[in-house]
């Protein structure tokens, strides 16, 4: 849609307001709302002003004045707004040089699109998310103490759904078998489709949902490979529409990747592939069928997937799901039959159009634009530089001998020693200028300052189980 066709659908569907909407460092939307007479087609050269200091991770307050500029392509009617209300994704621009902001995660991947094309490699890179999320009945935490909030027998118990006086019906999923008998075994069926409905009304084509292995009520919407900038868009979309669909439930959703000890994580395994006028680059003659490009794409992402955990993986709480026994990967390698290998070449397709590798390492604490961005740099560098991604592990990783796996590059087992490797090999980021170094330390700093160290300041309800009467 262009900024003249989005100004006459506001008047002719009598549009009240225009919230704006970008996303911050860490891929949390932030808004604020205009009455939709100030959207006039100028807006969308000009923009509108606002104060970035109390932005996490951007300004300081002596240079914080911003220009939102709105693209009028993302615009969807909100459906939870009782009054008529037009939501707007927007880029970041410097009011006095109108250059993007280059903290901004979107302006990042919009230049990785630019760059794609420049390298002549591919016109376009197709990414397709598989989120999964949990959704709880009610969800009691208390941020603020600085002590353990709940006991360690009730870790579990907390989130279960069903509150203390409803009836107990029987009708119980077993552990680990989310994965997927129908109602009323699985209660959240009507809550995934109208999920589905709204993120269709939003633009977002959906190709299926269902209840995921964990037992308390996880779930997975999947939705359409889309373009990279287009589909982050697609992700902060569908988060907003799933949690406040629930929110209308009077549930709660949550994405972080390992909610409950003991049961499977959430991930957002992504699908992607390259494509040049009109033509899929991955399919080939190689191993399960991939490309020679393909398969130096996914030299790329082994040889940097440890530096991209930082991007693909980076809350501290993203390491507790990259454990055994959870189909999480651990291990830097690739096979078309093995899901614990971090990089899966799915078969049940044979038209060359849907060959495609997925990487499912990343989950959905990760800012979509700065993660595809990230993946896709390394994939780039993996076929400018023909890495060759080594032999397949077809055997399940999980029961390889120890000396055989012990050879096997692994995933970081924490967000420090994942940003320590960012901080050790991010060239393959800064091509094209993509990625600059202040946003790559700024997001080091941040992440460590911020997430690690007051993590690491916060007694743990395990150390209460295991050190308590030492
Ligand atoms: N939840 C699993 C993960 O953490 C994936 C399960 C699946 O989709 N097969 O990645
Ligand atoms: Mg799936
Ligand atoms: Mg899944
Ligand atoms: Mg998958």
């Amino acid at each position: 849609m262009t900024p003249e066709e989005l100004v006459k659908k506001i008047q002719e569907e009598d549009i009240k307001l225009v919230d704006v909407r970008f996303v911050d460092l860490l891929g949390t939307w932030q808004h604020f709302t205009v009455p939709a007479h100030v959207i006039t087609e100028e807006v969308f050269e000009e923009g509108l002003g606002f104060d970035g200091s109390s932005i996490r991770g951007w300004k300081s307050i002596n240079e914080s004045d911003m220009l939102v500029i709105p693209d009028a392509a993302t615009a969807f009617v909100d459906p939870f707004t009782e009054v008529n209300t037009l939501n707007i994704i927007c880029d970041i621009v410097d009011p006095i040089t109108k250059e993007p902001y280059q903290r901004h995660p979107r302006a990042i991947a919009k230049k990785a699109e630019e760059y794609l094309k420049s390298t002549g490699i591919a016109d376009i890179a197709f990414f397709g998310p598989e989120l999964e999320f949990f959704i709880f009945d009610d969800v009691r935490f208390d941020v603020k103490s600085n002590t353990s909030y709940y006991s360690v027998d009730s870790i579990e118990g907390i989130w279960n759904s069903g509150k203390d006086e409803d009836p107990n019906l029987g009708y119980k999923i077993r552990h680990k078998e989310g994965y997927f008998p129908v109602p009323p075994a699985d209660t959240l069926q009507d809550l995934r489709s109208e999920i589905v409905l709204e993120l269709e009304k939003a633009g977002i084509e959906v190709e299926a949902h269902h209840h995921e292995v964990a037992t308390a009520g996880q779930a997975e919407i999947d939705i359409k490979y889309a373009p990279l900038l287009q589909q982050a868009d697609n992700v902060m979309k569908y988060k907003y529409l799933a949690k406040n669909v629930a929110s209308m439930y009077g549930k709660t959703i949550t994405f972080m990747p390992k909610p409950l000890a003991g049961d499977n994580g959430t991930g957002m395994h992504t699908h992607q592939s390259l494509w040049k006028d009109g033509k899929p680059l991955f399919a080939g003659n190689g191993y399960a069928g991939l490309s020679e490009i393909g398969l130096y794409y996914i030299g790329g992402i082994l040889k940097h997937g440890k530096a991209l955990a930082a991007f693909t993986n980076p809350t501290t709480i993203s390491y507790k799901r990259l454990i055994p026994g959870f189909e999480a990967p651990i291990n830097l390698a690739y096979s078309s039959r093995n899901r614990s290998a971090a990089i899966r070449i799915p078969m049940y397709s044979p038209s060359p159009k849907a060959k495609r590798i997925e990487v499912r390492f990343p989950d959905p604490t990760a800012n979509p634009y700065l993660a595809f961005t990230a993946m896709l740099m390394a994939g780039l560098d993996g076929i400018i530089n023909k890495i060759d991604p080594g032999e397949p592990l077809d055997k399940n990783i999980y029961d390889l001998p120890p000396e055989e796996l012990a050879r096997v590059n692994k995933m970081p087992a924490s967000l420090e020693e994942a940003l320590n490797e960012l901080e050790k090999d991010y060239e393959f980021l800064l091509r094209g200028d993509v990625f600059t170094e202040d946003l790559i330390k700024t997001w080091i700093d941040y992440k460590r300052e911020n997430e690690i160290k007051y993590v690491n300041s916060i007694p743990h309800p395990a150390e209460f189980y295991l050190y308590f009467d030492v």
